[in-house]
C-alpha cells in the first residue's frame, strides 16, 4: 500500500498547512516560490526531486513548530526533509513534501567550552564560519569535508562527513559528543534529562538496536571510514550503556531533524608542513600510499593525470612551483602528503624520513616542501578546487557522482582500483581520479550524458560492478558522501537481520516513514533507487543561450559563507538559496523545460524573474564558478525573450535611453548641468530609485578629448595613452578622469580621452539584444580605428573593460586590446619602464571592484607592483562586492540588499586609517553615500603621491 505521505499534495492542502504553520507561531519564512523549490530540488547528484514547501525555521522551537503542525492528520500527506549546504552527491536533501532550510536562520555558534574544548552549534553553522569562531580560542573541529565553506554542520552530522586528515582525526561521528532533537512533543537532548514523552520511544528503540547488534558487527568491515547511519555498534558502547544519538550521525536526516551539535574540539597545533609530490603516473602515486602510513603523515591526497591536466588548463595550477608542473606532453599524478604537529623537531624528523622513504619509491619526479600557512592553504585549494574542474569538462557526457567514494583497505586500493577502472573501460567511461589515499577512500566520477538511455543504463551497471568490487575487497561503497538514494543498496549490504534491526529503529523514531522517505530504511517498495529517482535534464540544445544553466552540477562553490569571497554577492546577503547563482542557473533550467515544452507556469516565470531582479550583474559566477555559469547572459537571454512578450518597465525604458542618447548628454552637460538636480529628482521618482549622481561632468579640459581628425590618424606622441569610458564615468564622475589622468601623467604618459560611445551595458543586463548589439557595433568601430593609431588603450573603469572582454565575444565582437590601468603600467615596469617615486606617503589601500577580482585575480598583485616601483606598501584587501554595481544599489527594492553589502566588508575597509582608493566607479559611489569616504581612483592616489613630471606633449 503507497503511504499516506507519498500522495500527491493538493493545493488546499498546502494552503491549510501554511495557515496552520502561522497559527501555529511559526517565525520562519513559509515559501512556496516556484523558483525556490526548483533551487531546492537538486543537489551535486544526477537528480532532481521539486518539494512542495519550504520553510526556514529560526530556532529549534521553529522546528518543533513544524512537527507538531505536520503530526495533525490533516497534514499526513507531507513528507519532511532537512536541507543543509545541499551539496549531497547522491539526492541526500532532495524530496517531495516539506524541506526545512536550516541554513538560512540556525547558524549561531551556541557556546564553547575551551577548557573542555567543545562548542555548541545550531545545524546550519558552515563548517568554515565554525573554524573560523573557533580560531581566536585556538581550537577547531577537525573533519574537514572539502565543501567546508558551504557544508553545514548539520549535514556533516547528518552524512558523517569527513576529508583529509581524517585517518587521524576521525570521521564527523568521532568528533560529534551529543545532539538534540526536534520531536513534535518538544525538543529531545542526549546533554539534558529525557522527558517522559520520549522514555517509551527510546526504550523501542533500544530494543531494536541490540537485536541486531551483532549481525550489524559481523556485516561490517572494521575500517577507519567505519559505517554510520544507524550505527547499532556504537549506540551501544557497553553493557548496559544506550547512546540513542550515535544512530543520528549519518542517518541523512531519515530519523527527523537535528536542532543542536555539541562537537569535541582540537587544539590548533602549531606547525604544519606540506609535500606536494609529482609522479610520472598515477599508478605510482597510488602504490606510494600504503608505504607512506609508516612515516605517520596526518593526510595523503592524490590527484590523477586528468584532474591535473583539467586543472592546468583552468589555470588553477598557476600557484604550483615550476619543478612539480608538466612540461609540454608530459602526464603528472600528485599526492599531497601533510605532517601537523606541535613539535617542530619531531615534526622535521617525520619528514626527512618521508622524503628518505619517497627517494626509495618508482616514479617520484620532484617533491615542493611548503611551510608557509598562506602557501600551504593555496597548494590544498588545489587539490580541493579538483572535484568542481571535473564538471567543467565540456561535452554532452560530462563526470558525475555516483560511485564517486568507495573505501577499500588501503593496502588492496591498486588492485581494486585496477578492476574499477576495467569495468569503466568495459563500459567506454571516461573518468578523473582523486581522493585520500591514505584511508583507502578514492573519489572516481565517470563521465556520462544523464539525458540518453544507455548512459542512464551505464549509471546502473557501473554502480551495481562497483558496489560487488567494494564487497570483494573488504571495502564500503558509501566512504565519505553519505548514501543518498544509494541507501537501496543497504539492505544487500548489512544483511537481513541487521537490516530488520535498522526497520526498528527507524519505526520508533519515525512510525509513517515521513522523515527524507526512499532513503536508507523502509519498505523495498517505497525505496528511490539510483534508477528510479528522476534524473534532472542535463544538456540544453546545441547553441542555446541557456547552456551553461544545464551545465550548473549543483557543487554549489557559489555558496560560500565568507564575506569577503566575491561570489555571490546576493545569496551571501540574504542565505536564500535562489538568490544564488545555483538556485538561479536551477530554476532557469526548469523554465527552459517548460518553455521547449510550450506551457510555462506563470507562477514559475514571475518567480524567476523576481530572483533574476536580485542579481547585481556581478560577474562573479562567469568567472569563480568552475562552470561559469554566468548568470547576468542568461538572464539578458531570459529577459530578451521574456520582454517580446510583455512591456518593459517605465523604468528600464528610461535607462536604456540614457544609455543610448549619454553621449548627447555629454556633449550638452554645460547646458543640461543647472537642470540636473530637477532632472535627479525627477528620475528618481519615475524610475523607483535613490541617491543618483547629483552633478554631471563638465565637459573636459580643452584638448584633453581626442577628435575625429586625431583618430583618423594624425600622429599622436609616443607616449599618448588613449583613455576609454564608460558612460557613467563619462556623465558622472568627473573626478575619476581627473585622477586617472593625472596619475598617467605624473608617470610620464600623456592621456586622451576617446570620445563616449556607450558599450551597451545597460541594454544587454536588461535584455534588449539588439539595443546592445547597435551600440557594441558603434563602439567596436571607434576602438578598432583607435587601434590603427598603435598606441595603447586603457578602460577606466574595469566592468567596462572585463565587458569587452567576457560579453563582446559572446556576442561574436572582438575589440582590439583595452588594458586594465595596472595591467598595462605593470607590463610597461617588466619591459624596463621606470617610474618617478612617491614624495609622500609610504602606505595606501586598494579595495578592488569585485568584478575584478574574479575575472582578473592578478590585478591586487599588479597594482601592488605599480606601487611598490614607486616607493609605496600598498595593501589590497579581499572584499565582496559593495553592493551597488551599476543601478542596483541605487534601486528602492534593492537597499537592504545593497546597504547589508556594504557593511558585510566594505565598511570597515573604507573608515581605516591612511589614503584608500577604489578601481569601481559603483564602489565609489556606494562609500560615498552610505559611508561619506570619498574614494580616490588609484591612478588619482599615484597622482597624489608622486611629485608630477612635466608634461611631455601636448
Ligand atoms: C564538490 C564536493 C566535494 C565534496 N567533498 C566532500 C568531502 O571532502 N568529504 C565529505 O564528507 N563529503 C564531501 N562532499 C559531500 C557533502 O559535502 C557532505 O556530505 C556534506 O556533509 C553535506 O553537508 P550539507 O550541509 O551540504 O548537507 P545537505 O546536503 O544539505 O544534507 C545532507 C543530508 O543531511 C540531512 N540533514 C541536513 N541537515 C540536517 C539536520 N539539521 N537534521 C537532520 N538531517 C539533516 C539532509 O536531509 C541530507 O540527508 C562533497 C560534495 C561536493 C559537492
Ligand atoms: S552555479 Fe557554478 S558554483 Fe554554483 S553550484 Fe552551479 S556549477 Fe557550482
Ligand atoms: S552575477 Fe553576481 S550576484 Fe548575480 S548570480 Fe552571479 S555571483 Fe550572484
Amino acid at each position: 500500500m503507497t503511504p499516506e505521505h507519498a500522495r500527491p499534495v493538493s493545493g488546499s492542502d498546502l494552503a491549510a498547512l501554511i495557515t496552520a504553520l502561522r497559527h501555529a507561531g511559526f517565525q520562519g519564512e513559509i515559501e512556496t516560490d516556484r523558483a525556490l523549490r526548483s533551487a531546492m530540488s537538486t543537489d551535486n547528484s544526477v537528480y532532481q526531486i521539486t518539494p512542495d514547501l519550504i520553510v526556514a525555521p529560526r530556532d529549534s522551537a521553529d522546528v518543533v513548530q513544524v512537527l507538531a503542525t505536520l503530526a495533525r492528520p490533516d497534514f499526513a500527506a507531507f513528507a519532511l526533509t532537512a536541507r543543509g549546504g545541499g551539496t549531497g552527491t547522491n539526492g541526500q536533501s532532495l524530496n517531495r513534501g516539506v524541506i526545512l532550510d536550516m541554513r538560512r536562520h540556525m547558524t549561531r555558534l551556541l557556546e564553547v567550552n575551551v577548557g573542555e574544548a567543545w562548542a555548541e552549534v545550531e545545524p546550519g553553522i558552515v563548517l568554515d564560519d565554525l573554524n573560523a569562531q573557533l580560531r581566536p580560542h585556538g581550537l577547531f573541529f577537525a573533519p574537514e569535508a572539502s565543501t567546508s565553506t558551504r557544508c553545514t554542520l548539520g549535514g556533516m552530522v547528518s552524512t558523517d562527513a569527513s576529508g583529509k586528515g581524517s585517518r587521524v582525526y576521525g570521521k564527523t561521528s568521532d568528533n560529534v559528543l551529543g545532539l538534540e532533537i526536534a520531536r513534535p512533543e518538544g525538543l529531545l537532548s542526549s546533554l539534558g534529562q529525557t522527558p517522559s514523552w520520549a522514555r517509551d520511544m527510546l526504550a523501542r528503540t533500544e530494543a531494536a538496536v541490540r537485536a541486531g547488534r551483532d549481525a550489524f558487527i559481523a556485516n561490517t568491515p572494521r575500517l577507519n571510514r567505519r559505517f554510520t547511519g544507524y550505527d547499532l555498534e556504537r549506540a551501544c558502547p557497553t553493557e548496559g550503556a544506550f547512546d540513542w544519538w550515535r544512530l543520528f550521525l549519518g542517518a541523512e536526516g531519515t530519523l527527523g531533524p537535528i536542532t543542536r551539535i555539541r562537537v569535541a574540539l582540537r587544539r590548533i597545533e602549531a606547525e604544519k608542513r606540506l609535500l606536494v609530490v609529482a609522479f610520472d603516473s598515477f599508478r605510482n602515486a597510488l602504490a606510494a600510499a600504503t608505504p607512506l602510513l609508516a612515516v605517520d603523515p596526518t593526510a595523503v591526497e592524490v590527484m590523477d593525470e586528468t584532474v591535473q591536466a583539467i586543472a592546468a588548463q583552468a589555470g588553477a595550477l598557476a600557484g604550483l612551483p615550476t619543478a612539480l608542473k608538466a612540461h609540454e606532453g608530459q602526464r603528472v599524478a600528485y599526492s599531497f602528503i601533510e605532517f601537523n604537529g606541535n613539535d617542530g623537531l619531531d615534526l622535521q624528523d617525520r619528514l626527512m624520513a618521508c622524503r628518505a622513504l619517497l627517494a626509495q619509491l618508482p616514479g617520484v619526479r620532484a617533491i615542493h616542501e611548503a611551510r608557509d600557512l598562506a602557501e600551504i592553504r593555496t597548494l590544498w585549494a588545489i587539490r580541493s578546487a579538483g572535484v568542481g574542474l571535473l564538471g567543467k569538462v565540456e561535452g554532452d557526457a560530462r563526470p558525475v557522482a555516483f560511485v564517486e567514494d568507495c573505501v577499500v583497505p588501503p593496502e588492496v586500493l591498486p588492485a581494486f582500483v585496477d578492476d574499477f577502472l576495467a569495468v569503466l573501460s568495459q563500459h567506454g567511461l571516461g573518468f578523473g581520479i582523486y581522493g585520500h589515499v591514505d584511508v583507502g577512500c578514492l573519489h572516481i566520477r565517470p563521465a556520462l550524458n544523464i539525458d540518453r538511455t544507455e548512459d542512464r543504463a551505464k549509471l546502473v551497471a557501473v554502480s551495481d560492478a562497483v558496489f560487488a568490487l567494494t564487497r570483494k575487497y573488504g571495502g564500503i561503497f558509501w566512504g565519505e558522501h553519505g548514501k543518498g538514494v544509494r541507501g537501496a543498496y543497504l539492505r544487500d549490504w548489512i544483511g537481513p537481520e541487521a537490516y530488520a534491526a535498522l526497520q526498528g529503529v527507524k519505526a520508533a523514531f519515525d512510525p509513517a516513514g515521513r522523515f527524507n522517505p526512499g532513503k536508507l530504511v523502509g519498505p523495498r517498495q517505497d525505496m528511490l533507487g539510483i534508477a528510479e529517482t528522476p534524473f534532472r535534464a542535463f544538456n540544453a540544445p546545441q547553441g542555446d543561450p541557456l547552456t551553461r544553466a544545464f551545465r550548473c552540477n549543483g557543487n554549489a562553490q557559489c555558496l560560500s559563507y565568507a564575506a569577503a569571497v566575491p561570489m555571490c554577492p546576493s545569496f551571501k546577503a540574504t542565505a536564500d538559496l535562489r538568490q544564488s547563482p545555483k538556485g538561479r542557473a536551477d530554476a532557469l533550467r526548469d523554465w527552459h523545460g517548460q518553455r521547449a515544452a510550450g506551457r510555462v507556469e506563470a507562477g514559475l516565470e514571475a518567480d524567476l524573474f523576481k530572483t533574476l531582479d536580485g542579481c547585481l550583474g556581478c560577474k562573479a559566477c562567469a568567472s569563480a564558478c568552475p562552470v561559469q555559469v554566468d548568470i547576468p547572459t542568461m538572464r539578458s537571454a531570459f529577459l530578451a525573450d521574456y520582454h517580446a512578450r510583455h512591456p518593459r518597465p517605465l523604468a528600464d525604458r528610461l535607462t536604456l535611453l540614457a544609455e543610448r542618447h549619454s553621449p548627447r548628454v555629454v556633449a550638452l552637460s554645460g547646458l543640461l548641468a543647472p537642470f540636473w538636480p530637477l532632472a535627479v529628482r525627477l528620475g528618481q521618482a519615475l524610475t523607483g530609485t535613490v541617491d543618483l549622481p547629483k552633478t554631471l561632468t563638465p565637459r573636459p579640459e580643452p584638448g584633453l578629448l581626442l577628435t575625429e581628425a586625431e583618430l583618423d590618424g594624425r600622429a599622436l606622441p609616443a607616449t599618448t595613452i588613449l583613455l576609454l569610458q564608460d558612460w557613467f564615468t563619462a556623465l558622472f564622475d568627473a573626478p575619476a578622469i581627473r585622477d586617472a589622468v593625472a596619475g598617467l601623467r605624473a608617470l610620464g604618459y600623456a592621456p586622451r580621452l576617446l570620445p563616449l560611445r556607450p558599450a551597451g551595458k545597460a541594454a544587454l543586463t536588461l535584455g534588449d539584444q539588439r539595443g546592445f548589439g547597435r551600440m557594441a557595433e558603434a563602439l567596436l568601430r571607434q576602438l578598432t580605428r583607435a587601434a590603427d593609431c598603435g598606441l595603447p588603450m586603457i578602460g577606466l573603469d574595469p566592468a567596462l573593460v572585463l565587458l569587452l572582454r567576457q560579453d563582446y565575444p559572446k556576442a561574436g565582437l572582438h575589440p582590439p586590446d583595452v588594458f586594465l590601468p595596472q595591467e598595462f603600467l605593470a607590463a610597461e615596469l617588466e619591459h624596463g619602464r621606470v617610474f618617478p617615486k612617491a614624495s609622500v606617503g609610504g602606505q595606501a589601500r586598494l579595495l578592488l571592484h569585485c568584478t575584478e577580482s574574479t575575472a582578473h585575480p592578478e590585478a591586487g598583485a599588479q597594482w601592488r607592483r605599480v606601487f611598490t616601483a614607486l616607493g609605496v606598501t600598498l595593501d589590497t584587501p579581499a572584499t565582496g562586492c559593495c553592493g551597488m554595481a551599476g543601478l542596483f544599489g541605487h534601486q528602492n527594492r534593492h537597499q537592504p540588499v545593497s546597504r547589508k553589502l556594504f557593511d558585510m566588508t566594505w565598511r570597515s575597509q573604507v573608515a581605516g586609517a591612511g589614503p584608500v582608493a577604489a578601481t569601481g566607479f559603483s564602489c565609489r559611489c556606494q562609500s560615498e553615500r552610505l559611508a561619506g569616504q570619498e574614494l580616490r581612483h588609484p591612478l588619482g592616489l599615484i597622482a597624489a603621491m608622486v611629485r608630477p613630471t612635466p608634461l611631455q606633449d601636448g
